[in-house]
């Protein structure tokens, strides 16, 4: 069975959740190789075998001292070496960056921002707000896909991760951009934005930078907290945060709209939600078009007994 590349995100050896998702799409369509770039796959390895991975291939350390150039050069050489029959990786934009990268160096095709793929390698993508869904397939060389976050369903499947260092020569052109410093982001008690389960974001209709009504719930549900551009433009939250086209892409099982009016911006970066709660004052708010569940009313008194509720039944 052909090789299918799943490059690893993690945080210092802490294998993501949406390693875990691509691990389980790689295992319809062949054997999953992990690539793992930076320090720590010992400790991830764990997870690796865990979720399928039959072989973890170990980048020099190198790759991870420039910017995304490497990885790609990486990828590629993996790709022909192994006769791989798809890459997957996250649909981060540094991911994505790669995945193009890679494409142009293989001379093959990239899907991005896949919601599903099946063992043909037949990508899905849910657009225009999730009306509508399309189907696509690479046509040429190796296919490339970057599957959002919270799009597969991980399943455990015991993986042999066996080990196997590899060597690149990383090109002087990709040499071009250095990292010289990493600063680890000062992380809450509350899940990571583009992985949460639930996303519960505040929009101009919070009214201030007072989000502890979106906080609340939020943490009422073990959720993440996102927020539209409007209120991270206004200074009411900082911008890490922003949900949309100019923000991140989230695909939790559920999203709580408060006081979002729906701009097409803002859903490029939610809509494929699994569900969407939308509490916005104006019926007519765009928003109630893509809502599953819909609350016309003010969510300063919405949102704080949606909040008692939820706390009560715990
Ligand atoms: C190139 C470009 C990129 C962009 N990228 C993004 C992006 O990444 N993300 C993004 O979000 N936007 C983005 N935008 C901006 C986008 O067009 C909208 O302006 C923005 O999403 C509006 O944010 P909002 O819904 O919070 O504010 P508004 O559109 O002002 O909506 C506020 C809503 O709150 C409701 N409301 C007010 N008070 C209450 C209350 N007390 N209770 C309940 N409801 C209330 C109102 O009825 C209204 O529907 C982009 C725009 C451009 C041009």
């Amino acid at each position: 069975m052909a090789e299918v590349l799943v490059l690893v995100d993690h945080v210092d050896g802490q294998v993501k959740k949406v390693t875990t998702e691509l691990l389980t799409a790689a295992r319809r369509i062949g054997e999953p190789a992990a690539v793992w770039v930076g320090e720590g796959a010992e400790s991830g390895k764990a997870t690796l075998a865990e979720f399928g991975a039959e072989k973890v291939y170990v980048a020099p350390a190198e790759v991870n001292d420039y910017v995304v150039a490497p990885k790609a050069e990486l990828l590629t050489k993996l790709a022909q070496d192994k006769g791989a029959a798809a890459i997957l990786v996250s649909a981060t934009a540094e991911n994505k960056e790669i995945a193009g990268r890679t494409a142009v160096k293989l001379g093959s095709g990239v899907l991005t921002d896949v919601v599903d793929v099946t063992a043909e390698l037949v990508t899905e993508h849910s657009i225009f707000g999730g009306a509508t869904v399309t189907h696509a397939r690479v046509r040429t060389g190796v296919p490339i896909v970057a599957v959002r976050p919270n799009s597969v369903v991980p399943e455990a499947a015991a993986g042999a991760a066996a080990e196997e260092a590899v060597s690149v020569d990383i090109s002087d052109a990709a040499k071009g951009a250095k990292v010289v410093e990493r600063v680890v982001q000062e992380k809450g008690a509350r899940p990571e934005l583009t992985e949460a389960a639930i996303v519960v974001s505040g929009g101009r209709g919070v009214g201030s930078d007072d989000f502890t009504v979106v906080e609340n719930l939020a943490d009422s549900l073990g959720a993440a907290v996102g927020a539209s551009r409007a209120v991270v433009d206004s200074g009411w939250y900082p911008n890490q945060f922003q949900v949309g086209q100019t923000g991140k892409t989230v695909s939790p099982n559920l999203y709580v709209a408060l006081g979002i009016s729906g701009a097409i911006q803002h859903r490029a970066g939610m809509q494929t939600s699994k569900n969407i709660l939308a509490v916005n004052k104006d019926p007519e708010a765009p928003i109630f078009e893509l809502a599953d569940f819909g609350v016309v009313g003010d969510l300063h008194t919405v949102a704080p007994q949606l909040t008692e509720e939820i706390n009560k039944r715990k």
